[in-house]
């Protein structure tokens, strides 16, 4: 490259003063400075889900990143979320008895984001420009890089030119973002692999500023925290060495990083995954079952550890206020969210009285999340209090299983029809999983042949978080069944929870942190019997229904074990133990 192209695509960093600072650290033998407004923590994601800020996602790992910044700024932590900000959201309706994608255009200035300054990454022989927005709240705030063409989130397949396009300019550009507004990291947390480039553009400012190379991957090591999402390594993503030479290499100044990204490519490719380990020191699985159970292995053939920090949710958002109220005044959660020491017993203040006064308050709200949304048949749904729902949210993928119910509609008649019972089904479908459409077309023919189900079970598309949560503080039982050993953490049974609906489930993510005693457990040597045990439950969760007793005991017991898991605050403070240990 000539040297008028360097001077043009590398954006100029700030002299860092991160050299100093690393042996001064390593005289005293403690690496890690703690948090503070000029050195936040900083947060990398492909994927934010807040559409309150105008950021789309598209599940679960979007509304953690979303759910992890407010409680930082609940908790008063300096903290800086970098991700995309995409020109076009993406919607699933359903039309003609099809599922449809559609896509939306969507402007950063409707939703508060103040424009900073452009910063540039080199493209494919390209100079690409990338804007920098950002909003503040409090001591937080959202970093977003973002240009008319980054089309929308997970635009083409995973491994194809543009999403490399999409994680270079996230790493890259987020990278020299922060630079440009005078901020340095204190820790890098990626969430997932696909934010890679940000560790990897800090090891090349620092090994092309003066530091030594193999100190400035030590240095990138211990202040890189990776959280893995993902069970076994062979599913994610990979890219070319051709596809690095375009896109990845003009990115760099340090020969020595180029040679040691080069030395990690296996036949010619090179799995993320496999050089985000290298860059990170510090490691965390999303629940204890999948820290322990995740399966990867770094380059010399070594089973990676995990740590073990349970997702949480932020409560004000998932929660009815109603319900929060309760909480703070009965002393079971502190202001910023987390269980009481004693909210244990405080937890039979909880009576069924106040969790049907409640459920009745949350049916008012899934009401208004239907007002302006219609099922399969093209129908407005609302419910009274009298009503009972059973309903099943979350993405339409495979290992979730949502037509497992579905395999004997005989025998689901006949748990929903003496009660006049409900099934509601929300979920998206991943664009271009023509095996899931399917799936899902086949489960509403199915219910379109039965005369009962046919009015009963409900199918409502383009699931959002307004229908997440309308479906957590409206419905009475909510259903969840990944195949044990797949499900990372999930987030969604916490919103249930939290908001006083019964939960069965198989034992799997989050909800194996506690006890299997804790709900409404499926389980079972086969499908078969897993599917047998779903329909005892359901049975059984209309009975609690109808007992005061059994009601307020299943529900005090499932608050008991899991609320402290459920804390979005208790999950941060977690983290920050393991990155800034005393
Ligand atoms: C909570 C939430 C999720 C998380 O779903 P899980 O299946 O529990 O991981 C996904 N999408 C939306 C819109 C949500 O609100």
């Amino acid at each position: 490259m000539n040297s008028d192209e360097e001077k043009y695509y590398y954006h100029p960093l700030e002299n860092i003063e991160d050299v100093d600072i690393f042996y001064d650290a390593v005289e005293r033998n403690h690496l890690t400075k703690s948090v503070s407004p000029e050195r936040p923590y900083t947060y990398w994601t492909i994927e934010l889900y807040d559409q309150k800020n105008g950021i789309r996602g598209g599940g679960g790992l979007g509304v953690l990143a979303a759910d992890t910044r407010r409680v930082a700024e609940k908790m008063g932590v300096p903290f800086a979320l970098i991700t995309p900000f995409y020109p076009y959201e993406m919607h699933q309706v359903m039309r003609n008895g099809q599922v449809v994608d559609e896509q939306k255009p969507v402007s950063y200035k409707d939703f508060g984001f103040k424009y900073i300054d452009s910063v540039n990454v080199k493209c494919n022989n390209k100079l690409c420009k990338l804007d920098v927005i950002e909003k503040k709240f409090n001591s937080t705030r959202i970093i977003a890089i973002t240009e008319p063409n980054f089309r929308e989130l997970y635009a083409d397949m995973s491994g194809s030119d543009h999403r490399l396009y999409q994680e270079v300019s996230l790493g890259f550009g987020g990278y020299a973002a922060l630079k440009l507004l005078g901020l340095k990291p204190a820790i890098m947390q990626l969430n997932e692999v696909a934010t890679f480039f940000a560790a990897l553009a800090r090891l090349d400012e620092l090994a092309s500023n003066g530091m030594d190379f193999y100190e400035a991957v030590v240095y990138t090591r211990k202040h890189t925290l990776y959280t893995n999402h993902t069970l076994v390594q062979a599913a994610e993503a990979e890219f070319s060495r051709e596809q690095f030479d375009r896109y990845v290499y003009p990115n760099l100044k340090s020969l020595a990083v180029k040679k040691w990204i080069s030395d990690k490519f296996v036949n010619d490719r090179i799995k993320l995954s496999a050089v985000t380990i290298e860059i990170s020191e510090l490691r965390s699985g999303v629940s204890k079952l999948h820290a322990r159970v995740a399966n990867y292995h770094d380059v010399a053939g070594n089973r990676v550890k995990f740590r073990a920090v349970t997702n949480g949710i932020d409560m004000d958002t998932w929660v009815m206020p109603e319900v929060m109220r309760e909480y703070e005044a009965d002393d079971i959660l502190d202001a910023i969210g987390k269980p009481t020491p004693n909210y244990e017993q405080k937890l039979n203040l909880i009576n069924s009285e106040k969790i049907r006064e409640y459920k009745s308050i949350g049916r008012r709200i899934l009401n208004d999340a239907l007002r302006n949304r219609t099922d399969q048949n093209g129908r407005v749904l609302q419910f009274s209090d009298d009503d009972f729902i059973f309903d099943f949210k979350r993405r339409f993928v495979d290992y979730k299983r949502p037509d497992l119910p579905f395999r004997n509609t005989f025998r689901l008649r006949n748990i929903l029809e003496p009660r006049g019972a409900h099934y509601i089904i929300a979920g998206r479908v991943h664009a271009g999983d023509s095996t899931m459409y399917g799936k899902l077309l086949h489960l509403l023919s199915l219910v379109a042949q039965d005369d009962y189900l046919r009015n009963h079970v409900h199918y409502i598309s383009d699931y959002d978080e307004a229908l997440a949560f309308g479906l957590s503080a409206g419905s009475n039982v909510a259903i969840n069944l990944p195949i044990v050993g797949l499900e990372a953490c999930g987030t969604s049974w916490m919103k249930d929870i939290a908001n006083l609906n019964l939960l069965i489930s198989t034992h799997d993510g989050g909800v194996a942190d506690a006890s299997i005693n804790s709900y409404l457990n499926v389980s079972g040597a086969s499908e078969e019997e897993e599917l047998d045990m779903l329909y005892q439950r359901m049975e059984e969760a209309v009975q609690a229904w109808n007992s005061d007793f059994d009601l307020e005991y299943l529900i005090q017991r499932q608050l008991a074990a899991y609320l402290p898991v459920i804390s979005g605050a208790r999950m941060m403070q977690e983290y920050l133990d393991y990155l800034f240990p005393v």
